[in-house]
């Protein structure tokens, strides 16, 4: 099932429960979450801990900033970004929670995603983006409304498309011009304005291969905390034209055999992947 994607709420739902930011926090001690660029830094020497209240290194623990995200194994969880230019002290390692090759179990790289998925929207809704006054809470969630000019603001999470494109025993891949020679993943991108979910998945294609799909099925999706987007996976026939990269934002598209597939860049955790080894396999 594509709920039990990392970064999907299942992850970690036997170990966190959220919390709207704006409850009572007594100062009960819990576990910190604290990110650095796009590591989660953990307690070294132990089998991947979050650091609490009472191990946290006094150069790491941060003066303020922290901010409650809920519960974590029933402790209050706290999560706050450590500079960039803070070194990493003894006793604490910085294991990635992105990337396609990164060794933090899934649990953990779902909280960190959590984390900064929520420390990126705090960041950047500090003003109102209508009249540029400085905003407040809105009690019980994480949306934000201005006392200057009443404008309401809702965390901002993007939905982005990806497919898989089937011709027979044939699958369509595509290379992204920033990637590497050699990878290759789905056509995937951003929805527009006016577009259902299918629309924008049969634009989608017809930019980045020229060709048209029919058939286009909802299979699942993942959080993608990257910083905030919602990948929603869909498979799709193949119903006529001729592959072709646009040479611009694709440099390579085409058909590949379904048991001869080139590398794939999304990494084993993202949704590229599971869609390819959940609906990839044999027609
Ligand atoms: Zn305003």
């Amino acid at each position: 099932m594509s709920s039990h994607l990392p970064f999907n709420t299942t992850m970690i739902s036997h170990l966190f429960t959220p919390l709207p930011p704006d409850g009572a926090d007594d100062a009960t001690p819990g576990f910190l979450l604290l990110l650095q660029g796009s590591s989660l830094l953990l307690r070294a020497g132990t089998a991947q801990e979050l650091f609490s209240d009472e191990t946290v290194p006094a150069n790491i623990r941060p003066h303020g900033g922290l901010i409650r995200i809920g519960l974590w194994q029933g402790k209050p969880l706290r999560a706050a970004r450590i500079p960039s230019d803070v070194p990493v002290p003894d006793g604490c390692e910085a294991l990635p929670f992105q990337g396609p090759d990164f060794t933090l179990d899934n649990t953990l790289a779902t909280i960190a995603g959590r984390g900064a998925q929520i420390l990126h929207w705090e960041r950047r809704s500090r003003f109102c983006s209508h009249c540029g006054s400085a905003v407040a809470r809105i009690p019980g969630g994480w949306g934000k409304r201005c006392p200057a000019c009443g404008e309401d603001h809702f965390p901002h999470i993007h939905p982005c498309i990806i497919v898989l494109v089937r011709r027979g025993d044939k699958l369509l891949l595509i290379r992204n011009a920033a990637w590497s020679v050699g990878r290759f993943s789905l056509v995937a991108g951003f929805l527009d304005f006016g577009e259902s979910l299918e629309e924008c998945v049969q634009r989608e294609v017809r930019e980045e291969a020229a060709i048209e799909i029919a058939n286009i099925r909802y299979v699942g999706s993942q959080c993608w905390p990257f910083p905030s987007q919602v990948m929603v996976g869909f498979l799709a026939d193949y119903a006529g034209g001729e592959v072709k990269a646009d040479g611009v934002e694709v440099a390579e598209a085409d058909w590949f055999p379904e048991d001869d597939l080139p590398m794939s860049p999304g990494g084993k955790r993202s949704i590229a992947r599971w869609i390819l080894e959940t609906y990839g396999g044999k027609s």
